[in-house]
């Protein structure tokens, strides 16, 4: 379908009146902690917005800075003038996107990735088979216990990232419905992401199940894609509408009293599917209606009535904040509230928990140094903590923080919040 918004995809000046330049965001944004640079800071990147805005070309400079920054939002929760940063930041690079032209490796990969791997299960599934011999065959303890990687520079870097591949593939359940345990009291959808069909479909799984414990039917709907996010995040819009479009028909008409998500980086792009179809006239009542019915799984689990048959688990658990739930969702008591209900679990808040670990979607895969040295910094305030698990509510934090534990780490567990609580209710069920 053709897309006529393309003229709206750039930073609103609206938006960009908001800010008065008082730099309070500064020592909220990691980048700008790192480099210390203001043409790295959010106001710095907000005045190269207006300079675009104001007739200046876009050139390689913009282009770096823009991309270098995290679109964690911590800058969002830091200004007291409300600036949406986020919507700023992904508005330019939409507009970079339809304005520059990239070298052709580059648009080729852009393509592929976007427009291809994240919107086809097959190919998912093929790469996920390839991700799982190479594991499965012993290679990739090799060449990660061997430190034969840092041979090989940023691939070597980036091998540490590797999503890994959890067959059954979580593909398979969609279509299907789940009934709750003891009488019914929501009916709810469950968006099962793309690539975390592949690398997390024993977290997916889990999700259901604590879902059901706590009397949920849990719907998985067939139809449903990847959420769009990673292209939004690209400054690919034109293809994130597609894919809103394509969950919005897949999800609305089921009459679900929530959808829920486990990703905190999904769940940011689905409650603002709202804003993406804003000038779609066909679509954009329904996308309203979509995000207003998107709920975080933390979220959802800490506003109703919990099953408190939990087991205790004697764990000394941190937390890292994920920037989208945090930042982006305004979701932070949740999760905390969810593990203060388990029995036994020591807490321990690590400094800084809601700056970013470096992962941003692919950012860590784009800009990976940057993600490195963020990640090291992280790290220092996870193992100062002492804690032997680490838990998040977002699979590429997760994917983040364990490349954080080979590389600087004390061999903690990594762990999605909804993962312990599972843990915990599978032990009372079978003790
Ligand atoms: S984004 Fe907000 S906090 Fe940062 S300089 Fe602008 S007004 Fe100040
Ligand atoms: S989104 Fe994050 S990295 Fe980007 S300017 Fe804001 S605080 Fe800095």
């Amino acid at each position: 379908m053709a897309d006529s918004f393309v003229s709206f995809d750039r930073p609103q000046q609206a938006d960009l009146d908001r800010c008065v330049h008082c730099g309070l965001c500064l020592n909220a944004c990691p980048t700008y902690r790192e480099l210390g640079l203001e043409m790295d800071s959010p106001r710095g990147r907000i005045y190269q917005m207006v300079q675009v805005a104001n007739g200046a070309a876009i050139g390689p400079s913009y282009v770096e800075h823009i991309e270098l920054c995290l679109a964690c939002r911590a800058c969002e929760s830091a200004c007291p003038s409300g600036v949406q940063y986020g919507r700023l930041v992904e508005a330019a690079r939409a507009e970079i996107e339809n304005q520059v032209r990239r070298p052709l490796a580059a648009r080729l990969m852009r393509r592929f990735i976007f427009a291809k791997l994240l919107q086809s299960p097959n190919l998912m599934t093929s790469a996920g088979a390839m991700a799982y011999l190479y594991q499965a065959s012993g290679l990739q303890k090799i060449v990660r216990g061997s430190g034969v990687w840092k041979l090989f520079g940023r691939l070597g870097r980036l091998e540490q990232l590797a999503p890994p591949a959890e067959p059954p593939f979580f593909f398979g359940k969609l279509g299907r419905t789940f009934l709750p345990e003891g009488s019914r009291r929501y009916r709810v959808a469950l968006m099962a992401g793309c690539i975390a069909n592949v690398s997390f479909a024993r977290l997916n799984e889990a999700t259901v199940r604590v879902l059901q414990k706590n009397g949920c039917e849990v719907v998985v709907p067939a139809g449903q894609g990847c959420c769009g996010a990673l292209h939004v995040h690209a400054g690919m819009r034109r293809e994130a509408r597609k894919l809103a479009r394509q969950n919005i028909d897949a999800v609305l008409a089921g009459g679900f009293d929530a959808v829920i998500t486990n990703a905190a980086g999904c769940g940011s792009t689905l409650k603002e599917y709202g804003h993406l179809l804003e000038r779609d006239l066909d679509y954009a009542e329904k996308a309203r209606c979509f995000g207003a019915l998107v709920r975080d799984v933390t979220e959802f689990l800490a506003s109703i009535e919990l099953n408190h048959e939990i087991r205790p688990l004697p764990l000394t658990v941190t937390y890292q904040d994920s920037c989208h739930l945090a930042h982006g969702q305004k979701v932070r008591v949740a999760p905390r509230r969810l593990l203060a209900a388990i029995p036994g679990l020591k807490f321990r808040e690590m400094a800084l928990a809601d700056l970013c670990c470096g992962s941003a979607g692919i950012y860590n895969v784009i800009e990976n140094e940057m993600a490195m040295e963020v990640l090291a910094k992280k790290m220092e305030n996870i193992n100062a903590t002492g804690a032997g698990v680490i838990a998040t509510a977002n699979p590429g934090c997760m994917l983040q923080l364990a490349a954080g534990v080979r590389l600087h780490g004390r061999s903690q567990r990594v762990v999605h919040v909804v993962e312990l609580l599972d843990q915990a209710y599978r032990t009372a069920k079978s003790g």
